[in-house]
């Protein structure tokens, strides 16, 4: 059966990069070229990149190109170095991709990269979603929801849905000041279950992208309705030592309840547990957690937390 997959056109654009290298192509896929314009990235943090590269990848393999009614564009690798560095980050410039938007063409390398997307990626979209997810170290469970973007994120189906601060410097919120309707993923991440998840995603991404009439409307509905969730919480070690889950990967996006003993930071030297990690709400809604063991420095990000709102 021949799929969207092998209908990709691929565009190469270059990007001034590292002195061996001079510059890197940012390549950007589309298949179609009427209707609506839907825009799909992965990887604008490098380290996330892998699996919402996946996810686009059974995403197309699995849609007929009978099923296309507009047009889709694909960046998979939205920011190549960081991928490379397996970093949230590129090194040139260490800036954040996702506060750079609408960027600038003479700026520092990233700058540059968020004004290549602007230019290139975002040219007269309609619908953009970014995927992102917890990368190597954590696993997510959630999406965040902008105004206008209501019938797309639940159409994702992540677990949680999280009120996205309204700023214009994030790709998504940039292209919603620009007239898109917009949908930042965050689920998926390194574990045991990082197949299931990304079969999620790119089932997620099918159901979106009819609810954006870029792809015929989808019958198949999401695993469960979104549960919307108040301000999240972080929480993070008062210093440094061994984190040990006590919670681990089959826990993300679901609600546990309160005083729940998520895991524990152990002191490595003289083996002592330091600090127990629990859940604080009456009921707690877990967005991000890390499923294994890991070396953690003070204050890195452990869970991410939440009340639902229903
Ligand atoms: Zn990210």
């Amino acid at each position: 059966m021949s799929s969207l997959f092998e209908q990709v056109m691929w565009q190469h654009f270059p990007l001034a990069a590292g002195a061996a290298v001079g510059t890197v192509s940012l390549s950007i896929g589309q298949v179609g070229t009427k209707g609506p314009t839907a825009l799909v990235t992965a990887g604008v943090h490098g380290d996330e990149g892998p699996w919402g590269a996946w996810a686009i990848r059974k995403l197309l393999k699995n849609t007929s190109p009978d099923e296309l009614l507009g047009t889709l564009r694909i960046v998979p690798v939205s920011n190549p170095f960081a991928m490379e560095a397996d970093a949230r980050n590129a090194p040139f410039d260490t800036l954040d991709l996702n506060r750079q938007f609408p960027g600038d063409h003479h700026g520092s390398h990233t700058e540059r990269l968020a004004a290549l997307l602007t230019e290139q990626a975002l040219k007269d979209v309609d619908t953009v979603i970014d995927l992102h997810g917890g990368g190597s170290w954590c696993v997510n469970a959630f999406a965040f929801q902008m105004p206008g973007g209501e019938a797309l994120v639940q159409a994702v189906g992540a677990p949680f849905i999280v009120s996205a601060p309204d700023r214009t410097v994030t790709l998504t919120g940039y292209a919603r000041s620009q007239g898109a309707v917009v949908a930042a993923v965050e689920m998926g991440g390194r574990s045991e279950a990082e197949e299931q998840w990304a079969n999620r995603i790119a089932a997620g991404l099918r159901r979106a992208l009819g609810v954006a009439g870029v792809l015929t409307p989808s019958d198949d509905a999401p695993p469960s309705p979104s549960i919307p969730v108040g301000e999240t919480v972080v929480l993070r070690p008062s210093r440094g030592g061994v984190f040990i889950p006590e919670v681990r990967a089959a826990s993300v996006g679901t609600i546990v309840n309160q005083g729940t003993v998520l895991g524990y930071l152990m002191d490595p030297v003289s083996q002592n547990i330091v600090e127990t990690f629990t859940a604080p709400f009456e009921r707690t809604a877990v967005l991000l957690l890390r499923p294994m063991m890991a070396r953690v420095e003070g204050g890195a990000m452990i869970y991410v937390l939440a009340e639902p709102r229903e």
